[in-house]
């Protein structure tokens, strides 16, 4: 199998890591990937900071890459815009710096709160600075008739102790204000993999998809007909694998990715 895959998109959260903490076998497994010249991506939901924060993390982590090869959703839903035409339009953000910024990289002009101008995109990330002022500018610039797009639909963000509210709440609040759905880019959809595929040049059966959770990253590759593999060092544990339903059922489960990396055979460290 192998040989055939020429393009490994790992999750970062419960896969590469967890908070701080590199998991086993990771910088074995991607060094060894990339020994091989195969391509390695990374994929993840955020929406709070710019590709070059997770380059860096990663890179602290012992993991060489460059932001060009992290697709976060807050990126894959600017590259989404800028390729459906949008480019040059004006976007009003529901977010932080770093969608601000991935925005700015590919040309969007952004309106803020406080301009009275209908947007023609309002885009909706995670923003913990958000303000019934901003509230009242998505909505009211959605009912006019603005795009309205969701960079992920995640109802919770997890944090170590509790739970804090993600994007998916607002995403909610702003669909019941409007009365419309947001179309959503990041995970169980399918964008952020289909653009690692584009820069990648791989082909659904060239594409192995390496996540940790079963309704969100192994869906994402199964929806694109990629291989799956699940790692079980983040959501997932092992007694839950045989509950799963269908569609959420991966092709290779590994208990980290050690372990995955020897079901590869691949030559590690
Ligand atoms: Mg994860």
């Amino acid at each position: 199998m192998i040989d055939s895959i020429r393009l490994f998109a790992f999750d970062l959260d419960g896969v590469i890591y967890l908070g701080d903490q590199v998991l086993p076998g990771a910088t074995e497994m991607v060094e060894s990937l990339q020994r091989m010249g195969k391509e390695v991506f990374f994929v993840t939901n955020s929406t709070l900071f710019h590709r070059r924060f997770y380059a860096q993390r990663l890179k602290k982590m012992g993991i060489k890459t460059e932001p060009e090869r992290i697709i976060t959703a807050a990126y894959a839903t600017a590259w989404h815009l800028s390729q459906n035409g949008h480019k040059g339009r004006k976007v009003f953000l529901f977010g932080e710096r770093g969608l601000r910024e991935e925005f700015e990289g590919l040309g969007f002009q952004y309106l803020s709160e406080d301009q009275d101008e209908p947007s023609d995109i309002v885009v909706v990330g995670l923003d913990r600075d958000m303000t019934y002022q901003k509230l009242c500018k998505a909505a009211s610039d959605i009912a006019a008739g603005a795009e309205f797009i969701g960079v992920n639909n995640d109802g919770v963000w997890p944090v170590e102790k509790g739970i804090r509210p993600g994007v998916g709440a607002f995403v909610a609040a702003l669909e019941t204000a409007t009365n419309r759905r947001a179309f959503i880019v990041g995970k169980p959809n399918t964008k952020m993999l289909q653009i690692a595929m584009e820069k990648a040049g791989a082909q659904p059966e060239e594409t192995l998809m390496i996540g940790d959770k079963p309704d969100s990253d192994i869906v994402m590759g199964k929806k694109l007909g990629a291989h799956t593999a699940l790692v079980l060092t983040g959501l997932t544990k092992a007694e839950d694998v045989p509950l799963l339903p269908e569609e959420d059922r991966p092709e290779i489960v590994a208990n980290d990715l050690g372990h995955l990396g020897r079901i590869l055979g691949l030559q590690m460290g």
